[in-house]
C-alpha cells in the first residue's frame, strides 16, 4: 500500500491529509475479509472527506448530496475488464472514486474522465494523481495521461 500525506487547505486551515491506495503487490497479501471490506471502507472515507475537507457538492449537478453513489471516474470497471481477479480492486481508490447523486447524476449523466481527472487534481494535485495512475498494472502502458 502506498501512503502519502498531502497538505489540504479548507476553511482557512491547513490539514495534513493521508492518502493511501493499493498497489498490485498488495493484493496477494489481502485476505478475503479485507477485500470484502475495502469498498465499504472507501465509501466511509469519502463520506468523511466530503464534508470535512471537500465540499459536499455533487460534481455533476452542483447541488448538495447526502447519500451518494461512488462513481469510478477516471478509470471505469470497463476499462479494467481484462484485469484478472482482485487486480480490478486497484481502481477502488479515493483517487478514482467520486461521490455523486444516484439519479439522475450517476445513472444518466456521469462526468467524463477528463472532468473527473480535473476534479481530483484540484484536491490531490497532479503529482499524486499521476503517481497513482502510473502505479496501475497496464500491460502496454496506461491508455494516456491527462
Ligand atoms: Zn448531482
Amino acid at each position: 500500500m502506498i501512503q502519502t500525506t498531502i497538505p489540504v487547505q479548507y476553511k482557512n486551515e491547513i490539514y495534513r491529509y493521508n492518502v493511501e491506495w493499493l498497489e498490485f503487490d498488495d493484493l496477494s497479501l489481502m485476505t478475503g475479509d479485507t477485500l470484502t471490506a475495502w469498498r465499504p471502507n472507501l465509501k466511509q472515507k469519502l463520506n468523511w472527506v466530503f464534508g470535512n475537507l471537500r465540499p459536499r457538492i455533487c460534481l455533476v449537478c452542483g447541488e448538495p448530496f447526502g447519500v451518494f453513489d461512488m462513481h469510478e471516474g477516471i478509470l471505469s470497471r470497463n476499462d479494467v475488464r481484462g484485469w484478472k481477479g482482485t487486480k480490478k480492486l486497484l481502481i477502488m481508490s479515493e483517487l478514482n472514486c467520486i461521490p455523486l447523486h444516484h439519479s439522475p447524476c450517476h445513472m444518466d449523466h456521469p462526468p467524463s474522465r477528463e472532468a473527473a481527472w480535473e476534479y481530483q487534481m484540484e484536491f490531490y494535485g497532479r503529482d499524486l494523481l499521476e503517481q497513482w495512475y502510473l502505479s496501475l498494472p497496464f500491460r502496454v502502458g496506461p491508455p494516456r495521461l491527462f
